[in-house]
């Protein structure tokens, strides 16, 4: 038997499938939901209910938009001729923050991982190397996380992507081996894009 009302104990269970979240904390934010007026609890239901509903991949870079193309893709002032290859949407908001990148950004969603059976045809590469096709592009970028699965997907587009006589890059210094673009502090990230080297 539940301690909680049926209601009060769904809430919990939701909140205990979020990342981070443990039971207790769960019960704080279920607690903290029901303290609060019933307009402040709905405009938080309707917030993340809008924005599952109105957010989508960005069909050329694969970025999170809520427009068919996003709003770095359709900008006239970045610089088409650089791709800057990133895992995930959250890194292109850490290289956004550092303001220092005018390209334009490919989101792989994901990394090559073979002990989690991720392979490069289930991750956007295909994607990348058809934008290359189109013939604007000068330099790839790649600022995935350096650590295996990162080194290892960038070798990997490196290799497909250099042929092509596009310069590759590999961005450099700074970030700890192991390390998240996502938690870089945004000097060390704008270093790591300066320092960047040729693979
Ligand atoms: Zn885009």
């Amino acid at each position: 038997m539940s301690f909680y009302a049926a209601p009060v104990a769904r809430l919990i269970e939701e909140f205990e499938k979020l990342p981070g979240i443990g039971h207790k904390t769960a019960q704080r934010l279920a607690f903290h939901i029901l303290n609060m007026s019933q307009e402040k609890a709905e405009r938080l239901a309707n917030a993340i209910s809008e924005a599952k509903l109105k957010t989508k991949s960005c069909s050329v870079c694969g970025n999170l938009t809520d427009s068919d193309v996003c709003s770095l893709c359709s900008s006239d002032k970045r610089d088409r001729s650089v791709i800057c290859v990133v895992e995930d949407p959250r890194d292109v908001v850490a290289m956004e923050k550092i303001r220092e990148f005018k390209g334009l950004y490919h989101v792989l969603h994901g990394v090559i991982s073979p002990m989690q059976g991720i392979g490069p045809e289930d991750i956007r590469i295909k994607e990348l190397l058809d934008r290359i096709g189109e013939g604007d592009v000068k330099e790839v970028i790649i600022a995935t996380n350096p650590n295996i699965e990162g080194e290892a997907t960038a070798m990997y587009i490196s290799r497909l992507v250099k042929p092509l006589g596009i310069k590759t890059t590999r961005i450099a210094h700074g970030i700890p081996v192991g390390g998240d673009l996502e938690y870089a502090d945004e000097v060390t990230l704008a270093k790591a894009l300066e320092g960047r080297r040729e693979i």
